[in-house]
């Protein structure tokens, strides 16, 4: 298996970056991560606003999968996330969504334990390990790392995890896919713009998908298809997740606009990933059972 470690970072999703590693489609790779503030804060002491602003959000890669060329699709099979010991969180004046309420900072460490990251001595909240930041490169833009849209990256769903697949687009040859702020676990919304911060490892399966079209990003879990927006009010992103999903339905299980409303309306459900970050994302989530009813398998 190819492995890239998380010294060979990137801060900005990019066509210029150079690749670090190539791999052919079809490829497990194992990428691993440090975590979203560069490993600084290991203590309660380590405040995050002591963090430099360059070394936020880093992202291990970009991986160059040959034979990928703008147009076609890249699927990333998240085969296994490795989390670390310890997980981290912090708070401040004017972060996140509670931020004006917040008169001071804290970091607040936690230490996991038998697949559950400890909050105090009466609450262990449940790992659900996921990938805060994982996407392609833009066509042309050079994105921070921070920040979420078409070409996937910091979207901070919680849904994406072991077992997940998901559907990045390839906008430059090789597709430079990199990933990195892991969370061990993380409610919808990132209230307070952090999960529980934590460095690992993903493996992934990565394959070129050529001629398809979708509504990208898109995931798929066990129970769902899942497509993912980001726009600059969540009022934006939800609704460019629902049409993106309404858009899925008439192109690939053969809906008109009418019956699709009614059916994301009747049995497909709208959710926050985030609102914090500097574009915030929504995700319209249709049950599995429907794309099984039409026979319609992704690739
Ligand atoms: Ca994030
Ligand atoms: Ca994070």
């Amino acid at each position: 298996m190819l492995y890239i470690n998380h010294s060979r970072a990137i801060y900005a999703m990019s066509p210029h970056n150079l690749p670090v590693a190539h791999a052919a489609s079809g490829s497990l790779v194992r990428f691993e991560t440090n975590d979203c503030y560069s490993g600084k804060i290991r203590t309660t002491d380590d405040l995050s606003s002591l963090v430099p602003w360059d070394v936020i959000n880093p992202a291990t890669g970009p991986l160059y999968v040959d034979g990928a060329t703008a147009g076609d699709v890249l699927r990333v099979e998240i085969q296994k996330i490795e989390i670390a010991e310890q997980g981290v969180m912090s708070v401040g004046p004017g972060m996140g969504r509670l931020g004006h309420l917040i008169p001071d900072e804290r970091t607040k460490i936690l230490p996991i334990r038998n697949g559950h990251a400890i909050f105090n001595d009466k609450l262990s909240i449940p790992c659900k390990p996921m990938i805060g930041v994982i996407g392609t490169a833009p066509a042309q833009d050079t994105i921070p790392t921070g920040t979420p849209g078409p070409h996937g990256s910091n979207m901070d769903c919680n849904r994406i995890t072991e077992g997940t697949v998901l559907y990045l687009p390839v906008n430059v040859d090789g597709a430079l896919l990199a990933m990195g702020d892991l969370h061990a676990a993380m409610g919808d919304g990132e209230i307070v713009i952090c999960g529980v911060e934590i460095p690992g490892a993903v493996t992934v399966k990565v394959d070129v998908i050529k001629n398809f079209s979708a509504p990208l990003p898109m995931l798929q879990t066990e129970d769902a298809l899942i497509c993912i927006a980001s726009a600059e009010t969540i009022d934006a992103a939800a609704q460019a997740a629902t049409e993106h999903m309404a858009d899925f339905l008439c192109q690939h299980l053969g809906f008109d606009i009418h019956e699709a409303g009614m059916l994301l309306s009747a049995a497909c459900n709208l959710r926050i990933c985030q609102m914090v970050d500097p574009l915030l994302t929504a995700r319209m989530e249709l049950p599995m059972w429907v794309a099984e009813a039409y026979q319609f398998k992704m690739p």
